[in-house]
């Protein structure tokens, strides 16, 4: 087997994928030249006054993908590794993701390369609003439509939709997961776990696989990973190691999810948490669990350790989280891997759902919201679940080839090429 590089930056890992599913496809090359590349990239400077009246100096990013299926969508990345590259992989995926959701979004992201825990409240708030000026000239309810990601939340956007507000009038869509005070909706900020919840049952359904007493590692117990901790028991599952930048836990037993968050709303991290045996983030990866769900940050199963992965089943919470080589090391071990495009796809299904709230200027309750993600993931994984058997490829090889399939659809209609 000849692996496929492991030092790829993101986007060229993104890509990677891509060329496959185009190439499958029999896409004409001309079209996948026009869908390969972000449509446009803005890289601002952000200075921003600090606490002690020093000016520092940060960089941002706003990158429009691909915008044949509707207006710009992505959310906004605070993080010390959020440069180009990384911006432009998660914008890419953001394309093929709203299309395999079949949601009327394009791709798009943004990011600052800061580090939001070292930044007070003050600077944050003002950091944001600098960001939003810098970018607003691109952005607009029709045109592009931040949200949260990594170290951004409700907050922030709270201070971006207040910001462009100022400039434009006040736009409550410009933005979704909102707080639900200003205009959010009603289950946004659990969506990616819930989402990936309903996913997880819906390809055990279609497998035939039974997952009541599976153990689960979590890596990251942030909006995504914690949301899958608190949801994973509706299936019967057990979460017994979990983990955050500080470092992880674990108890073969199980953990007490909900006095887990108590501790971790009073201590700031899960470490410490009683009756646990510390352990790394690299030996959560490695830990002795059926399900494995990466739920932080990028490329953190490469080539190096996807053998050392026991579990079974791979949720991807996070986006990227295993690089091209992994992928094919852990798909000739059997390993079935749902990937990050389709899993946590719930973010941004019902930032959709909050999005067309705003605009009818309607609220839904949080039943119905929960009733229409279920729908919209059980139909991607299905179709994603019947691809694969069909083509006898994986499931991610499946999920892109049905959103590049939908892209290079809607680019033709529209008569580009
Ligand atoms: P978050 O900031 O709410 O939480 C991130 C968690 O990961 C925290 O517990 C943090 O301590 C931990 N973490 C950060 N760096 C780490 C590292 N190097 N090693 C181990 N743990 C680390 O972020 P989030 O919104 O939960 O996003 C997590 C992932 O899910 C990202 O890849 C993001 O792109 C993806 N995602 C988020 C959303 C969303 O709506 N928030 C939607 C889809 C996908």
């Amino acid at each position: 087997m000849t692996l496929p590089r492991d030092d790829m930056n993101p986007f060229e890992a993104v890509t990677w994928c891509f060329d496959r599913a185009a190439n499958r496809l029999r896409i004409d090359e001309d079209l996948q030249e026009l869908m390969r590349l972000p449509w446009r990239e803005l890289k601002a400077e952000v200075p921003v006054r600090l606490d002690n009246g020093r000016i520092k100096v940060f960089i941002g990013y706003r990158i429009q993908h691909n915008g044949a299926r509707g207006p710009y969508k992505g959310g906004i990345r605070y993080h010390p590794l959020a440069d180009a590259d990384e911006v432009r992989a998660l914008a890419s995926l953001m394309t093929w993701k709203t299309a395999l959701a079949d949601i009327p979004f394009g791709g798009a992201k943004g990011g600052v390369q800061c580090n939001p825990s070292e930044l007070s409240e003050g600077e944050l708030n003002r950091l944001t609003r600098r960001y939003t000026q810098s970018i607003s000239h691109i952005l607009g309810a029709n045109r592009d439509i931040p949200a949260p990601d990594l170290g951004t939340d409700s907050q922030v956007m709270a201070w971006m939709m207040d910001a462009y507000g100022q400039l434009h009038g006040h736009t409550p869509a410009i933005v979704t997961g909102k707080p639900v005070e200003l205009g959010g909706s009603y289950g946004r900020d659990a969506a990616p776990g819930r989402g990936a919840m309903f996913c997880l049952g819906q390809w055990a359904r279609l497998a035939g696989k039974d997952l009541r007493g599976m153990t689960v590692g979590i890596q990251g117990f942030g909006q995504v990973g914690s949301w899958i901790a608190r949801l994973v028991g509706e299936l019967g599952c057990k979460v017994i190691a979990v983990s955050d930048i500080k470092g992880g836990i674990i108890n073969s037993k199980g953990l007490d999810i909900s006095k887990l968050l108590q501790h971790t709303k009073e201590s700031r991290s899960v470490v410490g948490f009683r009756e646990t045996e510390p352990l790394t983030n690299e030996e959560l990866l490695e830990c002795p669990c059926d399900i494995l769900v990466p739920a932080a940050v990028g490329e953190v199963i490469h080539a190096k350790n996807a053998d050392r992965v026991r579990a079974k089943i791979i949720v991807e919470g996070a986006n990227h989280p295993v690089t091209p080589a992994a992928d094919l090391i852990l798909a000739n071990r059997g390993v079935t891997l749902l990937p990050d495009i389709l899993v946590n796809a719930g973010g941004v299904a019902v930032s959709y759902f909050e999005w067309a709230q705003n605009i009818q200027e309607f609220r839904w309750t949080e039943e119905r919201v929960n009733q229409e993600l279920q729908g919209i993931m059980n139909r991607a994984c299905t179709q994603v679940f019947d691809l694969a058997h069909k083509e006898k490829v994986t499931l991610r090889e499946a999920a892109f080839m049905i959103g590049v399939q939908r892209v290079a659809r809607a680019e033709q209609l529209r008569g580009f090429v």
